[in-house]
């Protein structure tokens, strides 16, 4: 047992309970597990009274990507980021695009990945130009050790961090970031507590909380994603609810990406979500006061690009995750001096 120990990496954010149990404090299910037995995420475990990471050494996922492709659009625009992922999920959505490494500790009790340690990730982003560690693919929360330890080396070597996240994790795990965490991409996936239940098995009000927190809180930048599907999540009523949350907890300037479902996972024979309803999804964000909506994951749509919310003018251009033009200038708009929110524009 000794030697499979070493192996594991001990947790985060957990305390010891009665009867040798353990209670773990990082995403909002709060688990807790009794000695042998693993949380809900599958990837943390009690040996003896001790929690741990099984996935620290499992790492699945390490390349660059465009920083817009988390999606991430007014956060260094146009740089690469190194982009990191282990097996896992505290999520069960039937849609899940990623399902391969998300939802592989729950099909097949699969938690496979390479042990890289985090000098060599960090070491890896700068050799490959990068100006930040993306932690993505899988939810950053049920990997949150190896966040945590690239994070503080990133930040040290001049790198940026950013998470893509369903936003249930707990506000003391945020607090525990935001030390080295700089932005984020919040999945609001729905409105509905009934939609959260039924299609993701989790719950919608943490995760309001969670975007609530960030944005009023701290200077995490903050970009939100909602992936349309046909019939479920599309209605007008949930949409102007949806967004009308957005304006009046985040602010207008908080990028709004609609993003196109596919079928996937356990949807296989849904149709995909149509361009008239991205574009009107689009319509009633921007209707609401938004200032930036995007639509996602709909090649050739319109919306890919930033504009001047006061003048119109084209500001940072982009086709697909690739940057013809940024006109931002000391984050403002060169024509008519509108500030432009973001990070490092
Ligand atoms: S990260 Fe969440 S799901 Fe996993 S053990 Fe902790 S509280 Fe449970």
């Amino acid at each position: 047992m000794k030697a499979a120990r070493e192996n594991l990496k001990e947790a985060v954010l957990w305390e010891p309970a009665a009867d040798g149990k353990v209670h773990c404090g990082l995403c909002n299910w709060r688990c807790m597990i009794a000695d042998g037995k693993s949380g809900r995420c599958a990837v943390r475990k009690n040996h003896d009274g001790t929690l741990y990471s099984l996935n620290y050494h499992k790492v699945c996922s390490a390349n660059p990507d465009p920083i817009e492709k988390k999606p991430l659009f007014h956060f260094q625009p146009g740089s690469r980021s190194f982009s990191i992922a282990a097996m896992g999920c505290n999520f069960r959505c039937e849609f899940c695009q990623n399902w391969q490494v998300s939802q592989a500790a729950f099909e097949d009790g699969q938690i496979s990945g390479q042990a890289i340690p985090p000098e060599q990730i960090v070491e890896s982003a700068v050799r490959d130009g990068c100006a930040s560690i993306a932690y993505t693919y899988t939810e950053p929360t049920i990997f949150m050790e190896l966040c945590n330890d690239c994070g503080r080396l990133g930040k040290e070597r001049g790198l940026s961090n950013v998470f893509v996240s369903n936003g249930f994790m707990t506000i003391e795990a945020l607090d525990f970031a935001r030390d080295w965490l700089n932005g984020i991409n919040v999945d609001l996936k729905a409105f509905g507590e009934d939609y959260y239940t039924r299609l993701c098995k989790a719950r919608l009000q943490p995760v309001l909380d969670t975007i609530s927190y960030i944005a009023k809180e701290t200077d995490i930048w903050l970009e939100i994603t909602t992936l349309l599907l046909p019939d479920e999540n599309d209605s007008d009523d949930e949409l102007k609810k949806l967004v009308d949350f957005i304006v009046h907890n985040t602010g207008v300037d908080v990028p709004w990406h609609i993003s196109r479902f596919y079928p996937q996972y356990k949807c296989p024979d849904s149709a995909p979500t149509s361009i008239d309803t991205l574009e009107r999804a689009m319509e009633i964000g921007k209707s609401a006061g938004l200032r930036y909506v995007y639509l996602g994951n709909a090649p050739g749509a319109k919306s890919e690009s930033t504009f001047c919310y006061e003048c119109g003018r084209t500001l940072i251009e982009r086709v697909g995750y690739r940057i013809v033009a940024n006109n931002v200038e000391n984050a403002k708009c060169p024509d008519c001096g509108a500030d432009i929110a973001g990070f490092e524009l």
